[in-house]
């Protein structure tokens, strides 16, 4: 089932995820329903906060995006990135590393708003596997910067946070603007 995506202004983003102790029923839903809402809206990756839930879950499929490669590494081998798609990660801990790098950077909770944003090069994330299998994953590339980005709104950090300030100023009013419309559903 497709889920309605929570837009900014919604209190929920900025909720840090409560870990998942348990892949019950209720997280096998949930992660299926969050990967037709991402795959529907185009996106590289979604959190549980972005469909109305706080917890440590996040889903990501970078598979459609073929002008910015990733590199990818699954318990210490190598892994061909689209392959492995779409990833589910449950409590994930993250590892940043590498140089950081500037890139674009768009959120499903933020239509149409864009910047340039400062992301590690690559990154290193433990997490558990729907499977209730430890995980570690290395990454650069879009991936690495999605998985920056998702674990952000684990946290309820949202990618207007890490903005330099002349590219959060000149979006100000727009910000606004989306904030008002969420509040005033
Ligand atoms: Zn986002």
């Amino acid at each position: 089932m497709k889920l309605p995506i929570v837009k900014y202004g919604d209190p929920i983003l900025r909720a840090r995820g409560k870990p998942i102790a348990k892949t019950d029923e209720r997280i096998r839903a949930l992660v299926s329903d969050m990967l037709e809402t991402m795959h529907a809206a185009n996106g590289v990756g979604l959190a549980a906060q972005q469909v109305g839930e706080a917890l440590q879950l996040t889903v990501l499929d970078i598979s459609g995006v073929e002008d910015r490669p990733s590199t990818l590494k699954i318990n210490g081998k190598n892994v061909e990135p689209v392959v492995a798609m779409p990833l589910v990660l449950i409590n994930p801990e993250l590892t940043l590393n590498g140089e950081r790098v500037l890139g674009p950077e768009g959120c499903l909770s933020f239509p149409e708003i864009n910047a340039d944003i400062f992301r590690s090069e690559w990154v290193r994330a433990k997490a558990e596997t729907l499977e209730g299998e430890t995980v570690e994953i290395e990454a650069s590339g879009l991936l690495a910067r999605a998985l920056q980005h998702e674990v952000d709104h684990l946290n309820g950090i949202l990618f207007i946070d890490r903005m330099n300030s002349a590219a959060k100023a000149s979006l100000s009013s727009r910000l606004k603007r989306l904030q008002k419309e969420t509040q005033g559903q």
